[in-house]
């Protein structure tokens, strides 16, 4: 799942929109399918270059598990409040997006939570990414109590999504502020929602940014297994 960005709660009129039928489905170099259920809104993004350059980017073996990316609007959008997600081997995208590089974050956002059954034990089996992940929740907790959000700690120390704690860090501490606090110590809010988006926050940046340095300082072991999914042969 990825969460809406603020940018993203514009309403549609506010955007540029594109004449209808101008998005084609096609089928990608990598022989992905891709279809478009509603057009995208925005019509200077190019879906077709930012597809390319997600094939460019991800290595072949961690995009095995999609066979379709979908655009349009889904009522999952609306129940989670979010504008992507990720099942049975298709994603399905908003048709509503802020640019190109929005889009591009978000494709590569939603392959990362196809990989986590097929790789789920590298990822997951030694629990060092569980263990760095809740004690960056525990200094989380200690940020937010000193700031006067004194939310129960046992939500801070379960690693599954869960709706009331996700809606208490994006709204009531809300993701600008909480942006602040978590400097240095996750790469993103988001990466702060439950286990599964510390890893899909974590693995995006690792394509996004090929420089790596602050995800490495940040996040030491999720950047040991992201190395390891690059290139599963060689480590
Ligand atoms: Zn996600």
């Amino acid at each position: 799942m990825t969460r809406m960005h603020l940018l993203r709660l514009k309403m549609p009129q506010q955007m540029k929109t594109s004449s209808p039928a101008e998005n084609k489905d096609f089928y990608t170099a990598g022989g992905l399918h891709v279809y478009f259920k509603d057009q995208l809104l925005n019509n200077d993004i190019d879906p077709e270059r930012v597809i390319a350059k997600v094939e460019g980017t991800l290595p072949a073996h961690l995009r095995d598990e999609i066979d379709t990316i979908i655009f349009g609007h889904f009522d999952e959008f609306e129940e989670r409040n979010i504008n992507a997600f990720y099942d049975s081997g298709a994603l399905y995208i908003s048709n509503v997006q802020h640019d190109e590089a929005d889009l591009y974050d978000d494709v590569i956002h939603e392959i990362s939570h196809s990989l986590e059954v097929p790789y789920g034990y590298d990822i997951y089996g030694d629990q060092k990414v569980k263990k760095e992940f809740l004690r960056k929740r525990e200094h989380l907790y200690n940020i937010l109590w000193k700031e006067g959000f004194k939310y129960p700690k046992s939500a801070f120390l379960d690693v599954e999504y869960d709706k009331e704690f996700d809606t208490f860090l994006h709204q009531e501490v809300g993701y600008e502020k909480l942006s602040n606090l978590l400097t240095g110590l996750f790469i993103s809010p988001y990466a702060a929602t439950s286990l599964r988006e510390y890893f899909a926050t974590g693995f995006t940046d690792f394509y996004l940014y090929p420089n790596h340095g602050a995800l490495k300082k940040v996040s030491p072991q999720l950047y040991n297994k992201l190395l390891y999914l690059y290139d599963p042969k060689r480590t």
